[in-house]
């Protein structure tokens, strides 16, 4: 893409009403425009970051079992009365009346919708596992909206959801999206804890949010140093028992606020650590709750009907895109992990108009590939130029001048160290391939 055309509204002044790092640079950057309280609209660059992170966070789904489909975002109140959530769920519903004064909402979260399409769907054991994930807007009318697309209202998350004939095989799905969160959070170029989350009436010890430290993180998070330094499972088969995974996981201690054990404190010492961090995803086992008031049942294999039991894992998706940013940038702007870059490459002509360097450039942008590569061929001075381009953050900068190209060399600069070194045409674009 050559810079001179695409639709990069950047700003120069920080503006006032950003108050951590993450919304200050996408708003700067160009990435995102506020449209009212807590949405937004996706410029070009921000939305082809969230295309990255949904892409992976996809992949990852996929690899693990799940299948994607695509559930409304405006549901019927009739079902979440089925559920009895309708009442419950409070302010944070947007709530809709349509022409013929039937209630509607823009939904929060789908296990009604999705329990609504097993029950219609699926009558015998046999059909299961069965663990459905769908990447789509969710509204939650936040009381307080804030720091950009961290807490919006209105957000993108990735959420699944899965059924199975009892808790031992629901246990099973469990494991599989834990494991598929390490990767897919270790693939974004994130550390991510799972911490030991509440589960409420349920019970038990499956649930667990993914959270990304910074000090600017809404949640409080206890865990031990070694979590942080594990290494992500590789090569995992899905269908083998993923408990041994779990379990050397969830060995350490780590919580969440609301579940910390202040004995832990005198016990780990040193070895605990206390921060703050930003929930970007979260799995949680429920049981029956929704199977059992709505009917959600199969054919067992002895011919009785049983209540399915089921589980629900989300990822926010657009707040990945902030969480990022926040773990991964310096003074002069955002540096974006290698896999979710909107570009591998900011070419910057510091000579535009020079017949040698106009050539050079040109040869190196249809080289590398016009969807890999931000040309910046506007006519700014070279200050402004390294600028941008810092600040957008794309992980290579490949600098053009026109007394390298005279010698045939160009400058090599990594965002992410600082690194710059002249190096030949041919080897830069080795480099790069
Ligand atoms: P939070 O504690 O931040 O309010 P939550 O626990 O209410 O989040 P969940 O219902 O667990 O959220 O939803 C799954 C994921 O969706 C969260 O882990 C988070 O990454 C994302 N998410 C939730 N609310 C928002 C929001 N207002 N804006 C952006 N992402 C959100
Ligand atoms: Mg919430
Ligand atoms: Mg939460
Ligand atoms: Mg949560």
């Amino acid at each position: 893409m050559r810079l001179s055309r695409y639709f990069l509204p950047t700003l120069k002044e920080t503006p006032a009403e950003a108050q951590i790092v993450s919304h200050r640079l996408m708003l700067r950057a160009g990435l995102i425009r506020q449209h009212a309280a807590g949405i937004y609209t996706w410029l070009p660059l921000g939305f082809a970051v969230m295309k990255r992170i949904e892409q992976i966070v996809r992949e990852e789904q996929n690899r693990a079992g799940a299948q994607e489909v695509l559930m409304p975002t405006i549901q019927s109140a009739d079902l979440w009365r089925e559920s009895g959530r309708y009442e419950a769920y409070g302010k944070e519903m947007l709530r809709i009346k349509d022409r013929h004064e039937r209630d509607l909402l823009y939904g929060p979260t789908n296990e009604e919708v999705i329990t609504d399409v097993f029950r219609s769907c699926i009558r015998s054991y046999k059909d299961l596992p069965l663990n459905l994930y769908h990447i789509q807007w969710k509204f939650r009318d936040e009381v307080r909206p804030r720091f950009g697309v961290m807490r919006g209202r209105e957000f993108l998350m990735k959420d699944a959801y899965s059924f199975d004939l009892d808790t031992a095989a629901a246990r099973h799905s469990y494991n599989q999206m834990f494991v598929a969160y390490l990767r897919t959070f270790a693939r974004l170029g994130l550390k991510a804890i799972p911490l030991r989350a509440d589960t409420g009436p349920i019970g038990g010890d499956m649930s667990h949010e993914f959270i990304v430290l910074a000090e600017t993180g809404e949640s409080e998070v206890h865990c031990h140093r070694a979590l942080l330094e594990k290494p992500i499972p590789e090569g995992v088969d899905y269908d083998t028992d993923l408990q041994p995974i779990v379990d050397d996981w969830t060995g350490l201690y780590a919580a969440a606020d609301e579940m910390h054990d202040t004995a832990k404190e005198s016990e780990l010492g040193d070895a605990l650590v206390t921060a703050r961090g930003i929930e970007v995803g979260h799995i949680f086992h429920f049981g029956t709750k929704y199977s059992a008031p709505m009917g959600a049942t199969v054919t067992g294999p002895d011919g009785e009907a049983v209540t399915v039991a089921m589980g629900s894992y989300g990822i926010g998706v657009s707040r990945l895109v902030g969480a990022i940013i926040e773990a991964s940038h310096d003074d002069t702007g955002i540096i974006w992990p290698e896999s979710v870059a909107p570009y591998h490459v900011g070419l910057l002509n510091l000579k535009t108009g020079d017949a040698a360097t106009d050539a050079a450039c040109a040869s190196l942008y249809e080289t590398l590939g016009p969807d890999r590569v931000l040309y910046d061929d506007r006519e700014e001075r070279a200050g402004a130029k390294f600028a941008d381009m810092d600040l957008i953050g794309l992980p290579w900068q490949v600098i053009v001048g026109p007394k390298g190209v005279a010698k045939g060399v160009v400058e090599l600069k990594n965002r992410a160290t600082g690194a710059r070194e002249e190096v030949s045409t041919e080897s830069a674009l080795a480099r790069l391939a």
